[in-house]
């Protein structure tokens, strides 16, 4: 079976992606790894990625459409596969729709992991650092024992800028924005799942296993 997760940051869809293809054994194709491998590969296209990441530019969508269907038409790809953080975009749905059609596949499921977001924002600026030693706490799901103290070493404990309620909204609200013609798109196709994500994380795994019925 071929699956596409979509999910939010801050949804879990990492954690269930992972539980997913351990129980399916499929690979896990996310875009990231894709792109290292295929750099470390030197392929004509992961060079081509390599160029523009260097320079500090977008990879175009042609070169990332083009290492997905390297990607795709390997052999550890043919039983199926669990993809990651693409498509992004309803064009590169489309490109997505011609690579599967030329290996005479298609996408059967898309699981989008729902998750409301005031309880986004929540999870992702609850996270605390601390200073000397670097672990991580939750103000909600893992607080320390003193607040702004460090259980492990006494040492302070501080907010990464980026985990600040400004920044977080403004990534969610891109999220959001970027996907939705994305839901859409896949509705219309008729394969899209979506799924509860503010349950307990075995909950979630059980509504998505649910939606494959035990193949
Ligand atoms: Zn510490």
């Amino acid at each position: 079976m071929n699956i596409i997760f979509m999910g939010p940051p801050g949804a879990g869809k990492g954690t269930q992606a992972e539980k997913i293809v351990v129980k399916y054994d499929l690979p896990h194709i996310s875009t990231g790894d894709m792109f290292r491998a295929a750099i470390k590969e030197e392929t004509a296209l992961g060079l081509e990625a390599k160029k523009y990441m260097d320079s500090g530019q977008l990879v175009p969508d042609e070169v990332t459409i083009g290492i997905v269907e390297e990607r795709l038409a390997k052999e550890d790809c043919n039983d199926g596969f669990l993809l990651d953080g693409f498509p992004r975009t309803v064009a590169q749905a489309e490109a997505l729709d011609s690579i599967m059609a030329n290996l005479n596949k298609k996408i059967d499921y898309v699981i989008n992991i729902d998750v409301d977001p005031a309880i986004l924002l929540e999870r992702l600026t609850g996270r605390r650092i601390c200073k000397s030693c670097g672990a991580t706490y939750h103000m909600v799901f893992n607080p320390p024992t003193q607040e702004g103290v460090c259980d492990k070493c006494g040492g302070e404990l501080y907010q990464r800028s980026d985990d600040n309620a400004e920044t977080v909204g403004n990534r969610l609200e891109a999220y959001f924005n970027q996907t939705a013609p994305l839901i859409a798109y896949y509705t219309e196709v008729g394969n899209l799942f979506n799924i509860n994500g503010q349950q307990e994380i075995d909950a979630v795994f059980a509504e998505i296993d649910n939606v494959f019925g035990g193949k």
